[in-house]
C-alpha cells in the first residue's frame, strides 16, 4: 500500500559521518531511549474494531522488512543504549519462521529483555518454539471472555482458540502472563470476569484505554471507559491496592488486598505517561516513529537499501530521537489523528 501521504523524514546523506554515532539515544526533554518495538508484520488473522478496518489494504512483501535488515537495526540500536526489544503487528505470529528471528534477536549482545505481543491464536503451535529460541515474555490480548462480544471487537469468532492460546503460553512457562484488554465500552460488564481471571491464574490482567487509533474512526472521548472506572468497580468486588512499582511501564499497577495477584491499567488518555516514555517503534515498512502518534516518520528501509552503512542509519535514528514528541494532545485542541491506524504503526 503506498504510504507517501505520510510526512517523511529522510535526513540520510551520502557522505560519511565525521564523528561516530552517540552512544544513548537522548531526546530533547531528557529522556533516554532503551526500548524499541518492531512491527515484524502489518497483517494480521483479526479485524479488531479498535485497531483496523475489515477491509485492509497490506503492503507488499517487498516493501517489509526482511529479518536481516530488522537484525541488523536492532544491533545499531542496542550500540546505542536501547536494550529491550518488543516484537509486534499486525499479528506478528502470521509471520512466517517468527522463532528464526527470535532466535536472531535473542543472540544479540545488548539485548536483555525480548517480549512479543501476539492475539495468541497461534500459540499452541508457537508458544513452545517461540520460548526455546529465547523469548522472554509474552502478552496476549483478550478483549473480551463472551464469545458473542469477542467476535464482535475482533470480527472473528475465536475466543476458544485464544484461551487455548494462553494456556499454551503457560504451559511453556511464560509466567505471570499479562492479557491485554483493550477497555470498550462493551467490556464493562466484564470487568470482574477479568478480575476473577486474574485470581485464578498466573495471569496479570491488564486493560488499555481506547486510544484514537481505529481505522474506521469510532473513537469517542464520551464512550471511554477510563482507568478510574475500572479500578472503582474491581476495587467495589474484589479490594485492590497500589502496587508501588512503575518505572518506564505504561501500566499502573494493583494487586488484591488479599494476596490473590494482581490487575494493571494503562490510562494512555486520561492519565499519560510521556514524561517517562522510552521507547521508539520500528513499522514493518522500516520507519522509525517516536511516538504511537507521531504524524511525521524516519525512513531507514529506503537508505539501508541503498548502501547506508550502519553509522549513517544509526545518526538517522538519533536525528529521530532528538525531534521526539514531548507528548501525545489527545487531550488537547491541536490534536492530530496520525494517518496510520494501529495495526500499521505497530502497537
Ligand atoms: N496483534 C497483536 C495483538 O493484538 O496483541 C499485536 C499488535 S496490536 C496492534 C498490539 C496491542 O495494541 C494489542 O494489545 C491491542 O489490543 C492494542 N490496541 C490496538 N488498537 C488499540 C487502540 N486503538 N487503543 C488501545 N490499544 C489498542
Ligand atoms: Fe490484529 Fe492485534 Fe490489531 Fe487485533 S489488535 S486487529 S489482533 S493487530
Amino acid at each position: 500500500m503506498s504510504q507517501e501521504w505520510i510526512p517523511i523524514h529522510n535526513t540520510w546523506r551520502t557522505d560519511k559521518p565525521s564523528e561516530p554515532p552517540p552512544t544513548r539515544l537522548v531526546d530533547t526533554y531528557g529522556r533516554v531511549v532503551k526500548n524499541i518495538r518492531i512491527s515484524v508484520t502489518d497483517r494480521c488473522n483479526f479485524r479488531c474494531v479498535y485497531c483496523m478496518p475489515e477491509e485492509m489494504a497490506f503492503l507488499d512483501r517487498s516493501e517489509v522488512l526482511t529479518f536481516e535488515e530488522i537484525t541488523r537495526i536492532v544491533g545499531i540500536v542496542a550500540r546505542m543504549g536501547v536494550d529491550k526489544v518488543r516484537l509486534t503487528g499486525g499479528e506478528p505470529t502470521v509471520r512466517r519462521e517468527l522463532p528464526k528471528l527470535v532466535r536472531a534477536i535473542a543472540d544479540m549482545d545488548g539485548i536483555d529483555d525480548l517480549a512479543l505481543t501476539t492475539n495468541g491464536v497461534r500459540l499452541p503451535e508457537l508458544a513452545k518454539p517461540l520460548r526455546d529460541a529465547g523469548l522472554q515474555r509474552l502478552n496476549v490480548s483478550l478483549d473480551s471472555l463472551d464469545p458473542a462480544t469477542f467476535a464482535k471487537l475482533t470480527r472473528r469468532d475465536m475466543l476458544d482458540e485464544v484461551l487455548a492460546g494462553i494456556d499454551a503460553a503457560l504451559d511453556a512457562g511464560f509466567t505471570p502472563l499479562k492479557v491485554n484488554a483493550v477497555a470498550m465500552p462493551d467490556v464493562v460488564n466484564e470487568l470482574i470476569a477479568f478480575a476473577e481471571l486474574a485470581r485464578a491464574k498466573p495471569i496479570i490482567v491488564r486493560f488499555i484505554e481506547f486510544m484514537p487509533l481505529d481505522g474506521d474512526g469510532i473513537w469517542q472521548r464520551d464512550q471511554l471507559l477510563t482507568r478510574e472506572e475500572i479500578v472503582s468497580r474491581i476495587d467495589a468486588v474484589y479490594p485492590l491496592e497500589p502496587v508501588d512499582q512503575r518505572g518506564s511501564s505504561p501500566a499502573e499497577r494493583f494487586r488484591f488486598k488479599d494476596g490473590k495477584g494482581e490487575i494493571g491499567v494503562i490510562a494512555s488518555v486520561t492519565e499519560p505517561f510521556c514524561e517517562s516514555c522510552d521507547r521508539i517503534r520500528l513499522t514493518a515498512d522500516g520507519k522509525i516513529r517516536t511516538c504511537l502518534f507521531s504524524v511525521t516518520e524516519t525512513d531507514i528501509m529506503s537508505p539501508m537499501r541503498d548502501g547506508a552503512d550502519d553509522d549513517q542509519i544509526a545518526w538517522m535514528i538519533a536525528d529521530a530521537v532528538h525531534h521526539k514528541e514531548r507528548g501525545h494532545l489527545i487531550n488537547h485542541v491541536d490534536f492530530l489523528k496520525p494517518q496510520r491506524n494501529m495495526s500499521q504503526i505497530g502497537g
